[in-house]
């Protein structure tokens, strides 16, 4: 591609290029196994990876393709520098608990690059130092209480007045020493060693509900069952909820990113700006080419503009910043976040705690994924774990978990009338080709999209989930909901949950 303006015309992570792994089947028969993993994202497959070294009999269901959920997605920063969080921590849980929320950080970090060395993985690994800077005067004050926490909390940090990088800036902090890496090539040698220590793999197989009990019994979407000992729920949404609401107390944000080979040299680091809209760098070199990962534009999903913005706009901060030769990849994703932004690592319910999930990584997913996985072998083993009650999903800080609470259910009940009242305006034969829109059919509301051939997908635009109403996603030609964050494809299919049935296909309605 040599055309500056060309634009790669399908969303598609850098990291998944030329990397298809080999597939599995899928579960149609019912078995039984020591620890049942759903989901083969970064936190599935590092739990299986350590459990079966362990011995034990593990087998991981994945509902589509392992390694392409959100951990074949992310911007991949391995990190304990997760945007301003410490000031806020501290604050809300106090100075031990910020600690350990830090402390759990830097071992996932140091595990990651321990297996690395140990397991001679190839996948671009390199430490880099970390920076958040500023580009207002209101957020460097932010900054300078940030500063402030790191300095109560023990945090190796340094305040900055200028970066590497040529962005003017106010304030910065830069934590040295962090890292970043290829998720996909650092992942794919840990399935081969679970396989190779006996685990098991199913994909096409989308896990529905847990029958409890001492042993639980994970049941799929084609009936066929799996007994275990003890479920693991890395599917990113929890996929099984035991009644605790977990739809009420997370939300998803979907953010962008933008590979693109830069005019001016990138210098290294990674880089994050403390105010919105989110703008993040990091390099990574591709076929012998050095690129730099333009990410951010961060909104709740399904709740963006013309999603196609996003793109655009990390597109000229790229031109600002560094100046662009080519765009070669672009792709989005979207992450949860708890009502206190402490992810939920642990028993689903005070009552079950042979079913764990984890959940909620707000975007910081390559560290608290590993802090799950080596949490979640430790419940397994029967180990005592110094981060368990940190993380405890039935854990309540009435501060600022009740205000996000309300705001976040106001909003769910605000998308939900919105969504049910809202008028289609465009009609099916004024749909351009590659367009999608909400239309009316036989008096429903519908969602249609019309391919580059001229074809009409049309979907039932109620989400399975919770009944609201899914929104069209021009960037990524996908259906979103803004209420808990489902994505489905064009004919209806859940490229992400929470929902695990796909929108009803209507494309025969248009005979
Ligand atoms: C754009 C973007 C950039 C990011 N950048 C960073 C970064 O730089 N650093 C960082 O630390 N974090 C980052 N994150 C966050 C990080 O990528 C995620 O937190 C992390 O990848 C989540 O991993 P996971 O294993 O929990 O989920 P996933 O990787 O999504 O894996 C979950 C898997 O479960 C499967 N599944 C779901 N439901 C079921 C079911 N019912 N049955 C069977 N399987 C099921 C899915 O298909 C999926 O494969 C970023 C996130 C985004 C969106």
């Amino acid at each position: 591609m040599t055309d500056k303006n060309a634009w790669p015309q399908s969303p598609e992570p850098i990291w998944r290029v030329g990397k298809q792994q080999s597939p599995h089947s899928a579960l149609t028969e019912n078995i039984e196994t020591d620890v049942v993993v759903v989901g083969g994202g970064i936190t599935g497959i590092t739990s299986a990876y350590l459990l079966a070294k362990e011995g034990l009999r593990v087998v991981l269901l994945e509902a589509n393709q392992v390694l392409n959920g959100t951990t074949g997605h992310t911007t991949a920063k391995i990190t304990a520098q997760h945007d301003l969080i410490y000031d806020e921590f501290l604050n809300h849980f106090g100075k031990e608990n910020a600690q350990l929320y830090y402390r759990a950080n830097v071992e996932a970090l140091k595990f990651i690059k321990q297996t690395i060395d140990q397991d001679s993985i190839s996948c671009s690994f390199s430490e880099e130092d970390a920076y958040l800077y500023a580009t207002t005067p209101e957020y460097a004050r932010k900054l300078t209480n940030e500063m402030r926490a790191y300095q109560q909390l023990g945090i190796h940090g340094e305040f900055v007045n200028s970066l590497p990088l040529d962005l003017p800036i106010k304030a910065g902090i830069k934590m040295p020493n962090q890292a970043q890496f290829d998720p996909v090539a650092y992942l794919t040698p840990l399935l081969n060693s679970f396989l190779q220590n006996g685990g098991r793999i199913y994909e096409k197989t989308v896990a529905v509900d847990v029958q409890k009990g001492t042993n639980p019994v994970v049941v799929t979407k084609n009936g066929s069952t799996v007994t275990c000992k003890h479920v693991l729920a890395c599917s990113h949404f929890p996929f099984y909820d035991g009644n605790a609401l977990y739809f009420s107390r997370m939300y998803a944000e979907a953010s962008y990113v933008v590979a693109a080979s830069t005019k001016s040299e990138f210098p290294g680091g990674m880089y994050l700006s403390a105010e919105d809209p989110k703008r993040s760098m990091r390099s990574h070199t591709f076929n012998g080419e050095k690129l730099v990962l333009f990410g951010g534009e961060s909104h709740k999903t399904g709740q963006g503009n013309r999603l196609s913005d996003h793109y655009k706009a990390l597109k000229f901060f790229a031109e600002e910043t560094l100046g662009v030769k080519n765009v070669l990849y672009r792709w989005s994703a979207e992450d949860f976040y708890t009502l206190d932004k402490l992810p939920y690592i642990g028993p689903v319910t005070s009552k079950q705690d042979n079913i764990l999930i984890a959940t909620g990584f707000h975007k910081w997913g390559m560290t608290n994924g590993t802090t799950a996985a080596l949490l979640f072998k430790d419940y397994v083993m029967g180990n005592t774990n110094p981060y368990q009650d940190l993380f405890s999903p039935s854990r309540f800080y009435a501060d600022p978990s009740i205000k996000t609470f309300l705001v976040q259910n106001a909003d769910v009940a605000g998308q939900f009338v919105k969504g049910k009242l809202s008028v289609p305006k465009k009609k099916i034969s004024e749909l351009k080709q590659d367009e999608g829109a909400v239309v009316r059919i036989n008096g429903r509301r519908a969602g249609a999209y019309k391919d580059q051939e001229g074809s009409v997908h049309l979907v039932d635009t109620t989400c399975t989930h919770l009944y609201c109403e899914v929104e069209w996603n021009d960037g990524d030609r996908t259906w979103d909901c803004p209420c808990h964050g489902s994505r489905f494809g064009v004919d209806g299919k859940v490229i992400e949950g929470p929902a695990d049935r796909p929108l009803t296909n209507l494309t025969d309605e248009l005979e």
